[in-house]
């Protein structure tokens, strides 16, 4: 017998989301936050392959650009903007946090700073359009516990393909079980298998480049010493010439204590601070192929279990042979000590999780370097479609805006299609999302190609290193008048 409740449940349309990171959470929230406001009914079912929210370690400091705010703003809920603001993306603290990005040499001298725009906070600086600025600096783990929040996630749910059916989709999952949609968004990552099933001609890069990341808690004192070689930026690259660069990101807010150790001395306050070292891996790269279909991906050459003992040795030794003898060089090689090599460290470690180091290839993914797809009930948003390079810090930024763009056009599916009010079937809807995110994913993925391998050039004379720096420097100085020109003439 058919209930009240069957009926209902007749007039929603099921979007199953595949993958619970920032992209999917954001597209979950707005789908369900527009829902009456659109006049929709969208049940949203979301899918993760881990077994718990605290299967991993989520970390990472992430800096994030106005579109990518404005966006995140956009998908979730008014209720949740405080939390986002106070835990996730907390202001920035006048004349400490001032200065958010800088690019520096290999002494810790000053090649490049963008315009800062100094915002308030996450709503002023969500409005900044179409002007460069420094980006905030947030953490990727409270990010996600934040759009955790009001999502009923199935965990430990490992989507290995789909079914498409007149009706619909199943989501076919490891354990056998399958669920039932009407669209399937693939959210899962740089490795999605939903990827896979659609687009197995789509090409992979690998840069030639090898990135090893981690999150340590270095001291007071040890952020000053930093701060003062190479000044006080939030998140900064320290070029080497050996085609080498160090990446640290950091918020100046000090790890909350659980002992009683007062945290007013410097050797007992800690920050919480992102650093990843990442080095051209050519010629030895040249071993796997630099682009090859998604269908036959080599296995890595970094295996699992590389003991995290070697992969950190590795990095200290290839600072010493690639930077300068100097107090910078020492303090990054002292900084790489603190990374926990097992999960009973005595290192201090006040993460919940364990975050075992790994040295990954870098790899992206262009949507653009295969033809248009057909369009299905089945598509896919953020790193499964165009991963990218973290350096220019997009990925996250371009995740939780094709949530939102893929949500509003799925809000004009309609029964009934009328031109005039816009509305449109469920094919228009998601060609109408595949193309604009084929070009915008596809502009952000090539920026960050280019701006990785111009990082990364290796050179073998003082000259190219002066040429180098020049260039730096000139645009550092173009970008600062361009940024008084614009300020003179508004006012
Ligand atoms: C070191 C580093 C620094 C970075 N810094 C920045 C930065 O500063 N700014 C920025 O914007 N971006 C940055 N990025 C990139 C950013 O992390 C990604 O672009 C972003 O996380 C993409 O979000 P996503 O939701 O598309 O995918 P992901 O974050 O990869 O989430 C995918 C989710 O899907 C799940 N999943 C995977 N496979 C399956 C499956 N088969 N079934 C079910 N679930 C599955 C995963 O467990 C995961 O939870 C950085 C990346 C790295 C590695």
């Amino acid at each position: 017998m058919m209930t009240t409740e069957d009926n209902d449940d007749k007039q929603y349309k099921t979007i199953l989301i595949i993958g619970a990171g920032p992209g999917g959470l954001c597209l979950a929230h707005s789908l369900l936050k527009h829902n009456e406001e659109k006049g929709q009914k969208f049940k949203v079912e979301v899918f993760e392959r881990d077994s718990s929210p605290t299967d991993r370690w989520q970390g990472y400091h992430i800096t994030l650009q106005p579109t990518g705010v404005r966006s995140l703003l956009n998908c979730t809920p008014k209720s949740l903007h405080s939390k986002l603001q106070e835990i996730a993306i907390p202001d920035p603290i006048k004349k400490l946090e001032d200065n958010t990005f800088s690019i520096v040499d290999q002494y810790g001298k000053l090649l490049f700073a963008p315009p800062n725009l100094q915002t308030k906070n996450i709503f002023e600086f969500s409005e900044i359009k179409d002007e460069p600025t420094t980006p905030v600096i947030s953490y990727r783990d409270r990010i996600r516990d934040v759009l955790l929040e009001g999502i009923d996630v199935t965990w430990g749910k490992k989507c290995i393909g789909y079914e498409e059916v007149e009706q619909g989709v199943w989501a076919l999952f490891e354990d056998g079980t399958k669920e039932f949609g009407e669209i399937l968004v693939g959210c899962d990552g740089i490795h999605s298998n939903i990827r896979k099933q659609k687009l197995p001609n789509l090409k992979i890069n690998n840069l030639g480049l090898t990135i090893v990341a981690a999150d340590i808690a270095p001291t007071k004192k040890q952020i000053d010493r930093l701060f003062s070689i190479s000044g006080g930026s939030l998140c900064k690259l320290l070029l080497g010439t050996k085609g080498d660069v160090i990446m640290y990101q950091m918020r100046y807010l000090p790890i909350q204590s659980k002992t009683n150790i007062s945290n007013k001395d410097d050797d007992y306050t800690h920050y919480r601070l992102t650093i990843t070292y990442s080095y051209n891996s050519l010629p030895e790269d040249e071993v796997d192929k630099l682009t090859y279909r998604d269908d036959e991906s080599p296995e890595s050459r970094f295996p699992n279990e590389e003991e995290p003992k070697d992969i950190i040795n590795n990095v200290k030794e290839k600072l010493r042979e690639y930077r300068p003898n100097n107090e910078l060089t020492d303090l990054i090689i002292e900084l790489w000590s603190l990374v926990p090599i097992t999960d009973d460290s005595t290192i201090y470690y006040p993460f919940n999780t364990y975050h075992k180091p790994r040295r990954r290839p870098l790899r992206v993914i262009d949507p653009c370097s295969i033809e248009k797809w057909p369009t299905t009930r089945v598509t896919l948003l953020g790193d499964s479609i165009h991963a990218m390079s973290p350096w220019p810090g997009l990925g996250t930024n371009i995740a939780m805006k094709d949530a939102y763009e893929l949500s509003q056009s799925l809000f004009k599916w309609s029964e009934e299609e009328n031109e005039v009010a816009g509305n449109v079937d469920w094919r228009s809807c998601i060609e109408r999302y595949e193309k604009e995110m084929r070009l915008y994913g596809s502009e952000a993925t090539l920026i960050s190609i280019n701006e990785t391998l111009k990082l990364h050039v290796r050179y073998n004379s003082k000259f190219g290193v002066f040429i180098r720096n020049i260039t730096y420097k000139i645009q550092h100085i173009i970008s600062k008048l361009v940024y008084l020109f614009k300020k003179v003439k508004k006012t």
